[in-house]
């Protein structure tokens, strides 16, 4: 018979951003077959672009409640026409009763970069004017937002998200200031940890510091990871160990620390 702590451990995971469809077919079917034995309930997989929103959507319908949708444009790509922007914008309006969420989006801060290392010329307006418009969809719909917004963006995406009163935000991946994450708890906003929490300080430093409340685990995969993941295909199961890794930061038992990242999803989510 289990005990008490035992029970509190079946808690499930969650691996709150995936490219689901990102993956070979193959892969997409191993993982799915086997998500369970590992104790993850359900993913979000986030889209890339229209083509990217119409195979996750299959996805989920092919795999239920396992796999849950998000629809969006990832910034760290070329920006897509108008004519693009609203053909995406109307499918995504006619299938909000199928989308868990808006994302992935937010602002391309690596290819920014990029470009301002190779002294190309670089505007920002209008990837922050597209946001602008996935931000006031989420808004219309009541959806929560996934973004892709670290350093000074976040704080151009806070800025958005303030201007249309969202406050179902999920900040992936996070890297930023102090100052913006202080910014960030006090509006309620959530962020979420990958497999590199287990060896990149500058993570493990945030998540000793962001409010327990607000915290969830993800793997962004197939982005592969270091450590003890290096050569490894990124599974959802991993979330297992960016669980236990939060739990040992924060003085937490694994169990209890995965009953707060479960219910912290489940409440963002609706799930
Ligand atoms: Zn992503």
């Amino acid at each position: 018979m289990k005990s008490f702590m035992q029970r509190e451990a079946d808690f499930p995971l969650m691996d709150t951003h995936i490219h689901l469809d990102s993956y070979s077919l193959s892969d997409q079917q191993a993982i799915l077959a086997d998500i369970r034995h590992h104790e993850v309930q359900s993913v979000i997989s986030v889209s890339m672009h229209l083509a990217s929103c119409k195979r996750n959507l299959e996805l989920a319908r092919q795999y239920g409640p396992m796999v849950r949708p998000a629809f969006g444009y990832h910034p760290e790509q070329p920006l897509p026409s108008s004519d693009e922007i609203e053909e995406l914008l109307d499918w995504m309006a006619e299938h909000a009763d199928k989308m868990v969420a808006v994302g992935e989006v937010g602002l391309p801060y690596y290819a920014r970069l990029e470009a301002e290392s190779e002294g190309r010329p670089w505007d920002n307006r209008p990837y922050a004017d597209l946001l602008e418009q996935f931000i006031a969809f989420a808004k219309k719909h009541h959806k929560p937002v996934i973004l892709h917004a670290v350093y000074e963006d976040a704080d151009i995406a806070c800025d958005l998200l303030e201007k249309y009163g969202v406050t179902r935000a999920h900040f992936h991946w996070f890297k930023g200031s102090r100052d913006t994450l202080q910014r960030m708890a006090g509006n309620g906003y959530f962020i979420s940890f990958t497999p590199d929490i287990l060896y990149e300080e500058e993570i493990r430093d945030m998540a000793c510091r962001y409010p327990d409340h607000l915290v969830m685990t993800e793997t962004d995969g197939p982005w592969p990871f270091e450590g003890p993941f290096t050569g490894q295909m990124t599974h959802p199961r991993m979330t297992a160990s960016v669980a236990a890794a939060w739990a040992e930061l924060q003085g937490l038992s694994i169990s209890e620390a995965r009953r707060i990242l479960y219910e912290n999803a489940a409440r963002l989510y609706d799930l």
